[in-house]
């Protein structure tokens, strides 16, 4: 097992060791896709500086006027589920679909309306950006854009994972990982149980069809025991914490 990280790079260190990966990433990237921006690198890298400057409604509409929110090999498209995001090249199973921290808000946020510019169907586009697509975390509540676009399925195509490179016990970037081939013009899927407690009041009906699907979908603390139990292990964030505080139930 190698480590993934560049040469003279471990993952002990802190932020600047992440952009540099980050953009070593985005260099294999510009080698297939030459309209890549190094720009865009930059801003991502700029934006992770500034310290909890995203905390606040204010600051987090700052950090998302920042820039467009786009990544290579994907964009926002509509679909009958409304928004979704989907792949526009294709990925193998096990790839990094966009790597990303996130902005933190703090606060209510039932009310939020905040705003952000990604590419929708081919064209950059303003989106609104509220509560629902917020998922909460301790006393927070973290979103990405436009991550926060991707739809749930009970049998996702993609699942994120949270990075802890600074050895702080708190991750602050994660991958978005395929879990199968993906195609242009797939729509990502995630399973959002394994990240979010439930606790928003944002439950809804699934209409995914997939076999085994929960139906209602309310974050972990809303599926039944049994499924609980047998997907303890694969959880992260919100869901995970809270199941750690909990404990596995008899
Ligand atoms: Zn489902």
């Amino acid at each position: 097992m190698g480590s993934p990280w560049p040469p003279g790079v471990t993952s002990g260190e802190t932020d600047a060791p992440l952009c540099f990966r980050r953009i070593n990433n985005r260099k294999k990237h510009t080698e297939r896709h030459r309209d890549a921006s190094p720009a865009a690198v930059y801003t991502i890298c700029m934006l992770r500086e500034q310290p909890r400057a995203d905390e606040t409604l204010q600051g987090v509409q700052q950090a998302l006027d920042s820039r467009v929110w786009e990544y290579d090999g994907v964009e926002v498209r509509n679909s009958n589920a409304g928004l979704g995001l989907f792949a526009t090249r294709r990925f193998l199973p096990g790839e990094v679909i966009y790597s990303t921290g996130w902005l933190t808000v703090k606060g209510p946020v039932e009310d939020v309306e905040l705003v952000a510019q990604t590419i929708v169907d081919g064209r950059i586009t303003t989106v609104e950006v509220t509560a629902k697509h917020m998922v909460v975390f301790e006393d927070g509540r973290w979103l990405d854009v436009p991550g926060c676009f991707i739809n749930h399925s009970c049998a996702p195509n993609m699942k994120s994972v949270f990075l802890d490179p600074s050895g702080s016990g708190q991750p602050s970037v994660f991958d978005y990982v395929a879990l199968v081939e993906l195609l242009p013009g797939d729509e990502i899927t995630e399973d959002q149980t394994r990240f979010d407690w439930g606790d928003d009041g944002l439950e809804f009906e699934c209409q995914c069809e997939a076999a085994g699907c929960y139906g209602l979908i309310d974050g972990f603390g809303g599926l039944p025991p049994n499924i609980q139990q047998q997907a303890g292990d694969t959880l992260s964030m919100e869901a995970k914490r809270r199941w750690a505080l909990l404990g596995p139930q008899e």
